[in-house]
């Protein structure tokens, strides 16, 4: 513990604080530019605190400072998975999440108490965890869901209670507002013009009753998942009725409304979350193993119109079959499939991440004066994007994990 007199020091000469927070240096390692795409060769790069403060070839370092060797390592910024529903896998979901390089999660809709408690303790360093960007609850339009997903969703009434909600959500401190299937369309309208009158993004899973022009309209900042542009094809109760309408959609999404259509999400700035991967491991019907594959080639109709791209793996529940952390990278892996290179398909998990959350001052990228959310790999991403998951070590928010003590913490969380 501090004295008191060395507390009042601090207050009077704040940088006598900051000469006091301990520093990381990470010696001779390669830094990936993930803006242009270049490697920075056989540099130091030392933190501070939780900010990167010096980045070169002969920096300064002190005595104190605590200095790990990285000869041959990849320094890129840490990863985003931009659609996670933490509520649903629980905590076990952190230490997975930070074991596979992601320091940062968008979260689409939980339990905000809990998420919070969560994000304390990771501030705290108490556990290994992603930051955390969070919707809290879900607004939704009545329909059938579990106990757990009505515990934090809420049903506006009316346009009026809906502009409440947002009011009550903005107030609550929440960093985006999450839209969800069965909103009516005037109750989706009331939300993003609430929204949009309150400073305060919206982000949604497309309802039945929104086109996807609706929601350029609106001026959403990111659409999810890749299936919503198929219309309300996808709300069909019947697998046999849907397959056959969904043959004529497809055609429909890869002709001229859907290269239009493109190029209006493009032109108004809207990010796209195909969270693909998530189709891909879907148990159940044989409906959206038919689709995934299908719907490939629109992740590439996105990039070609220039869509800014997010990597999403929504992962929820520990049943649904999708791994916290390790389909973030299968994700990663389909973007290069679709024809993203892998500095493409990088900087949809890094730089469009912080642009996407007005982020780009502190994250995003690996420079002096950003925060030190970041990922040494093992060999360059940039030649092949499956080395995203041969991690040597992070650091998330300035601490060091080096790849076995995350891997500890795993073990941990499984028990
Ligand atoms: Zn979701």
């Amino acid at each position: 513990m501090r004295s008191r007199s060395g507390i009042l020091l601090f207050l009077f000469f704040p940088f006598l604080a900051k000469a006091q927070e301990p520093v990381l240096v990470l010696k001779h390692i390669t830094v990936v530019d993930v803006k242009k795409g270049g490697l920075i060769k056989n540099v130091s790069v030392s933190i501070r605190g939780n900010r990167i403060e010096h980045m070169g070839n002969n920096i300064e370092i002190p005595y104190s400072a605590t200095i790990i060797e990285a000869r041959n390592k990849y320094l890129i910024p840490g990863l985003w998975d931009m659609h996670v529903h933490l509520s649903y896998y629980g905590k076990d979901a952190l230490a997975m999440l930070a074991a596979n390089g992601i320091t940062g999660v968008r979260d689409m809709g939980g339990n905000l108490t809990q998420i919070d408690e969560w994000r304390d303790e990771i501030a705290a360093g108490k556990l290994a965890g992603p930051r955390i960007k969070r919707a809290g609850p879900f607004i939704d339009g009545p329909k059938k869901m579990s106990p757990l997903r009505a515990s934090f969703t809420r049903i506006p009434a009316s346009e009026n209670a809906a502009r409440q909600l947002v009011d009550s959500l903005k107030t609550a401190g929440v960093d985006f507002i999450k839209v969800h299937s069965r909103l009516s369309r005037a109750i989706f309208f009331a939300v993003s013009d609430e929204a949009r009158r309150q400073h305060i993004p919206v982000v949604v899973h497309l309802p039945k009753a929104v086109s996807p022009e609706d929601a350029v309209r609106a001026g959403v900042r990111s659409i999810e998942h890749t299936e919503s542009l198929l219309g309300s094809v996808i709300y069909e109760e019947q697998d046999t009725v849907r397959t056959r309408q969904t043959i004529s959609a497809l055609k429909k999404l890869y002709g001229t409304y859907g290269k239009k259509l493109a190029a209006s999400i493009a032109a108004h700035k809207i990010f796209y979350d195909p969270t693909l991967i998530s189709l891909y491991r879907v148990h159940g019907t044989g409906y959206e193993k038919m689709l995934a594959p299908r719907l490939l080639p629109l992740i590439t109709q996105l990039h070609q119109a220039k869509v800014k791209l997010l990597t999403g793996s929504d992962f929820a529940g520990k049943d649904a079959g999708i791994r916290p952390g390790y389909d973030l990278h299968d994700e990663l892996v389909l973007f290069t499939q679709a024809g993203l290179t892998p500095l493409e398909a990088l900087q949809a998990a890094t730089v469009n991440a912080a642009e996407c959350l007005y982020m780009t001052d502190s994250l995003g990228t690996v420079e002096e004066g950003k925060i030190a959310d970041l990922v040494l790999l093992n060999a360059d991403p940039l030649k092949n994007i499956h080395n995203s998951r041969d991690i040597f070590a992070a650091v998330l928010n300035g601490h060091y994990w080096p790849a076995e003590a995350l891997k500890r913490r795993l073990l941990k969380a499984d028990q």
